[in-house]
């Protein structure tokens, strides 16, 4: 019986303190918060205005080794860091993490405020609904999906001039274009602002998008792991027509809409990213964009609280902000830039004698994607400079890398992960080693934090702190901040202050240029980072190549979409696999939130429910009060 009780009943013994007060001791000023309830702020973009002229704080992204099923606690770790900066180190500490999506937390995973005293408080309002965003996403990620299918039976019922008419009515005599209608006018080289001097031939142009259907890569979107919807028929009421068409829903954090809000960097950024947001191919094969379909603004309109980064806080009352939750595998699986840009200037100096405070950001899954994607991707984006890698290990998937047993989500552990064995340790320590190697790639130092479980031996944390070091991490060290707290995560925050103070921000550097062809970046991706002996492509995959580069989309970072389980493509290859190439099935883009996902094998972007999910626990008690979350 483990003396940590429930993560939920932990969360609630804890009363936060009113978000005002945090908000307060933060140096917000009023006009920059808005509360949703006590406990949770938007906070306003304005602020870095205000603060632009600030030297930022240290960036430290969190990232971990091959992880197993049941999650290696990057989150709680995340967590753990902050608290022990904050709340024992007398630092400035912000945590940025994304916010979770219901799927997983009513399905089989459970949510992801951390764990055990390594927490964001209230979980249940951060694992569910938060300030919106998500149904923000949602509502603008579907109006674009009905905007296509309405699109599209307007022009298969009209005439040219008919839909011409009806696009640019006359109001009192006078025709207009709408404002959004003009980047459709500039792409078709149409330089006129008065639709009465459209020929014959520029009005049809203009107003036929002419979307060939079986290119449609938008789909719709819901926030529930619901299989059903993975494929479904649409336009089936006689109302249609007969223009039926086979679509689907995606889990709405897989929407390029959450891309999008994960990577802006600002209102106006954000605008232009929704309106160019890729949708289909034309008959003629050219990229139609949310813009096209004249629906940029309206999407903009839908997200402009969305884009406001959430205040919440640990459960030892240090700050964090929780905003975006993107994808992993077909997104980059970071926390938005804006929220990491906020933090950074509100731990940031004014001036030498005001010591730079922490931001602690989390990159999700493995290193081999996630922290390869915050660096070449997010980093890219917003201009910032990271300053540390923490890298979270555990002894039990280090067990796996060495040929332990497969650990399955749901079912009993195997025996050898309750026991020492150091040979399969020490064995499956090669994973952690090369991820250590990865981060240096990119000129990080990497201090691993070996997160503690109960069964874990002092002789299993010395051996892989051992075996840290002769790989090169700057430093490796025991936590236990999910059994006590910050308390017990003080020598790894520690360990962070001084890698960062060694770190100049002129070490960093990317893994490829952008201006290189697709196939050279994916292939130095795979060689550089997976280890693999070259890169296989489909005929699917090489011809989306050629179109992308036509199109002029060749110089966008790559995002890997692949598992999280093996620096391979197969999940099976424990520890370091060898002698592997890396097959590309298919490369999609998602143009607006910026970047190019090759598919390496299937990838679900609906999940289903298991015959048990978390939701049977989850109830409300006599109080009112949630339970049954973790
Ligand atoms: P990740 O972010 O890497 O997916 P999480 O931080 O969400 O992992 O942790 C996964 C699960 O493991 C959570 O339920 C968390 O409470 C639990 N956990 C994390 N660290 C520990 C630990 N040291 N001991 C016991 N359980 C832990």
């Amino acid at each position: 019986q483990s003396p940590v009780p429930q993560d939920i009943e932990i969360a609630r013994s804890q009363t936060p303190k009113n978000i005002a007060n945090l908000c307060n001791e933060l140096g917000l000023i009023t006009s920059e918060v808005e509360a949703y309830g006590t406990a949770k702020a938007k906070i306003s973009l304005d602020v870095l205005k205000r603060l632009g002229h600030r030297k930022d704080g240290h960036y430290v992204v969190v990232t971990g080794i091959t992880p197993t099923p049941l999650g290696e606690g990057k989150s709680t770790t995340t967590v753990g860091l902050v608290q022990a900066l904050g709340a024992h180190l007398d630092k400035i500490a912000f945590a940025c993490v994304r916010q979770p999506s219901q799927g997983p937390t009513f399905g089989i995973k459970g949510g992801a405020a951390g764990g055990g005293y390594a927490q964001v408080i209230p979980m249940d309002e951060f694992n569910l609904h938060l300030t919106g965003d998500l149904h923000a996403v949602t509502a603008a990620n579907n109006l674009l999906a009905a905007a296509i299918d309405a699109r599209m039976f307007h022009e298969n019922t009209q005439t040219n001039k008919g839909l011409f008419n009806r696009l640019c009515p006359a109001k009192k005599g006078v025709r207009t274009f709408a404002p959004v209608m003009f980047s459709r006018l500039k792409k078709l080289g149409i330089e006129k602002t008065d639709p009465n001097d459209l020929t014959v031939e520029e009005q049809a142009k203009f107003a036929r998008l002419d979307i060939d259907p079986a290119t449609i890569t938008w789909q719709r979107g819901l926030d529930t792991n619901d299989r059903f919807l993975r494929k479904i028929t649409i336009g089936q009421s006689a109302t249609e027509k007969g223009q039926e068409r086979t679509t689907g829903f995606d889990i709405c954090v897989a929407s390029e809409v959450m891309a999008v809000l994960a990577l802006a960097t600002d209102l106006k950024d954000m605008r232009q990213r929704l309106g160019n947001m890729v949708v289909a191919s034309s008959k003629a094969g050219d990229p139609v964009t949310a813009d096209d379909i004249g629906i940029g603004g309206a999407l903009t309109v839908l997200m402009k609280d969305a884009i406001k980064p959430n205040l919440m806080q640990t459960l030892e009352g240090t700050p964090t902000i929780v905003h975006a939750g993107p994808f992993a595998n077909i997104a980059h699986g970071n926390s938005s830039v804006l929220a990491d840009k906020i933090a950074l200037k509100l731990a940031g100096t004014d001036g030498d004698d005001m010591e730079p405070g922490y931001v602690v950001t989390e990159a999700g899954f493995g290193a081999d994607m996630g922290m390869e994607k915050f660096f070449d991707i997010k980093c890219r984006i917003s201009g910032l400079v990271p300053n540390a890698v923490v890298l979270v290990a555990t002894i039990r998937a280090l067990k796996t890398h060495g040929n332990g047993p497969e650990i399955i989500a749901g079912k009993p552990l195997p025996e050898v992960y309750s026991q020492e064995n150091l040979e399969l340790l020490k064995e499956g320590c090669c994973n952690l080693a090369q991820h250590i190697a990865n981060a240096k790639k990119f000129g990080m130092p990497v201090v691993v934090a070996i997160n503690r479980f109960t069964n874990d031996t002092d002789a299993e944390i010395n051996l892989v702190r051992e075996m840290s070091l002769a790989a090169g991490a700057n430093d490796a060290v025991a936590c236990n901040h999910w059994a006590e707290g910050g308390l017990g995560a003080v020598d790894l925050g520690k360990a962070v202050i001084k890698a960062c103070d060694a770190t100049s921000k002129e070490d960093f550097k990317f893994l490829y240029e952008l201006d290189t062809p697709i196939e050279h970046k994916i292939e130095t991706i795979c060689r550089d980072i997976y280890g693999a002996d070259g890169v296989e492509y489909s005929d699917l995959a090489k011809e989306k190549i050629a179109t992308y580069t036509r199109q002029g989309f060749g110089s966008l970072p790559i995002c890997m979409a692949k598992t999280q389980y093996s620096f391979s493509h197969d999940p099976k290859l424990k520890g370091v696999p060898k002698g592997f190439k890396v097959p590309i099935r298919d490369i999609r883009a998602s143009v607006g939130a910026g970047f190019l996902y090759p598919l390496v094998g299937e990838m679900s972007t609906m999940p289903g429910l298991p015959t048990r999910p978390c939701f049977f626990d989850v109830d409300l008690n006599d109080e009112g009060q949630v339970i049954g979350l973790f």
